[in-house]
Parts: structure tokens; sequence; C-alpha cells
């Protein structure tokens, strides 16, 4: 799979999602589970047979001896949410290092109304009429914001203290993000579904498509198969 190493793919209006380094594939699953009693592959059929065996009797360990760290730019609100994922490992830009710049702020396409039936999510758009006066307002704001943060920094602020005038949830921050095959899948079956916020799901489409499915073809059937469309 050393083709997708290096690859990076777009998210959001100024995210990314890059593979930066990964352990493993399929045939590493099978041959986990096969040293319960010293053997090694058989053969494509009876290989894809027994893994599609291990994830619909969820004997997920030997899922877990595969890997992937990602180097991921996203916004703040999206790094909120991902980072509820305990088995992940973590590594994150420093605000007290490095200054932010003017566009590191997400601006969204379009304004998603309040759910009607779920206090946690939307559905639908605002009218355009009110999106683009929202979409100026947002980038004032933001504006406002990047100038206060610049101002504080020129009269000598710190930079972990300066950057509280900036707006939180839509910064940007680069992170690197690794964890393994099996608790990707318990991180896809939550952030890619249509319950999940917008913002996270396309990180979870991004790395489904693009990562995940190349990566790993039998684990994604067999995922598609007993996780995803038995829930
Ligand atoms: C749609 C949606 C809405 C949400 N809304 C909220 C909200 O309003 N407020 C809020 O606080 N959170 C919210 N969450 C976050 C949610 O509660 C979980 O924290 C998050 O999804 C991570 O899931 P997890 O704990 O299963 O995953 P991970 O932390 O990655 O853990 C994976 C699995 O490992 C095991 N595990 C990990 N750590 C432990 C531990 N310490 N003890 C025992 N078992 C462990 C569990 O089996 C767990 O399922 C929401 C999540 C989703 C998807």
């Amino acid at each position: 799979m050393t083709e997708l190493i290096g690859k990076r793919v777009n998210v959001l209006d100024k995210g990314w999602i890059e593979l930066q380094d990964m352990m493993g594939n399929d045939l590493a699953i099978v041959n986990a589970a096969r040293v319960s009693f010293m053997g090694e592959s058989k053969g494509d059929e009876q290989d894809k047979k027994l893994l599609f065996y291990l994830l619909r009797h969820r004997h997920t360990s030997p899922f877990e001896q595969v890997e992937f760290k990602f180097r991921v730019r996203a916004p703040v609100l999206v790094w909120w949410q991902w980072a509820r994922h305990r088995m992940w490992h973590y590594n994150a830009q420093s605000g007290r290092y490095v200054p932010f710049e003017e566009d590191d702020f997400y601006v969204p396409d379009v304004w998603r109304k309040q759910s009607k039936s779920n206090k946690q999510a939307s559905e639908g758009e605002i009218d355009p009429a009110g999106a683009g006066e929202l979409s100026r307002e947002l980038l004032a704001h933001y504006e406002q914001g990047f100038k206060l943060y610049q101002r504080a920094l020129q009269a000598g602020v710190a930079k972990e203290q300066a950057r509280l005038f900036l707006p939180g949830f839509s910064i940007y921050y680069t992170w690197v993000a690794k964890t393994d095959a099996h608790n990707l899948m318990h991180f896809l079956s939550l952030r890619a579904a249509p319950d999940a916020q917008f913002e996270i799901r396309q990180y979870a489409q991004a790395i489904y498509e693009h990562f995940f499915c190349p990566a790993l073809p039998w684990t994604a059937e067999a995922f598609e198969k007993y996780i995803l469309k038995a829930e």
C-alpha cells in the first residue's frame, strides 16, 4: 500500500487529510488470527473467508495489527469531536509556538437549519438570501478577531494568551492522529453516520473512501456487510 503513503485529500474549504504512514494489510489480519494455531495464508479464497468470519463474530483483536497514521488539518469544531475517540494517539500543532495566519478559519459553503426532530442536528439549508449576509458577517468577525490578535501580539502579549481574541471553534489546527483498523472502524461507524455533524463526516468519509477501502479491500467489504449495513 506504499502508493497511499503521502497521498493528501482536501476536505472542507481549507482542510486536508494525508496518510503519513501505515502498517499491515488484509493478509496481516488473517495471519495474526492464524497464529492461534501457528498457521499462515491458505490462499485468497480461504483467507478472505476467515477475515469475514473474524469480523462477523467480532473477533476484533487481529484488526488491531493494522495501523494508520494521518496528518490532518481540521477546524477545532471537528477536533473537539474527534479527540473524544480515546483509542487514537494524537499530537497537535501548538498555538503557543506557531502564530495563526489570517485565513486559518473555516468558512462553510452553506448555512444549515436547526433540525426540528433532533436537538443536536441540522437539516436542509437556510434561505440563500439570508445566507450571503451571514457569510459576510462571519468573514467580518474573523477579520476583526484576527486584527485584535495581531494587535495583542504587537503589544508584546504571548501567543498563548493573544489567541483568546480568535474565534475558537472555526480555527484550523493540524494534528497527527494514529489508530488501528479496529478502532478506525469504530470511528467510521460513528462519524460517517448520518447523525454525525456534517464537518467531521467529511473527514470520516475521506478516510473511508481514499484510505481505508483501498488499503483494506476485504476488511472494507466485511465492514460494510456486518457493521455498517447491520446497524
Ligand atoms: C452523534 C454523536 C453525538 C455525540 N454527542 C455527545 C455529547 O453530546 N456529549 C458528549 O460528551 N459526547 C458526545 N459524543 C461522544 C461520545 O459520547 C463518545 O465519547 C465518542 O463517540 C467516542 O466514542 P467511544 O468512547 O466509543 O470511542 P473511543 O474513545 O475511541 O473508544 C473505543 C472503545 O474503547 C472502549 N473504551 C475506550 N476507553 C474506555 C474506558 N476508559 N473505559 C472503558 N472502555 C473504554 C469502549 O468500548 C469504546 O467504545 C457524541 C458522539 C456521537 C457520534
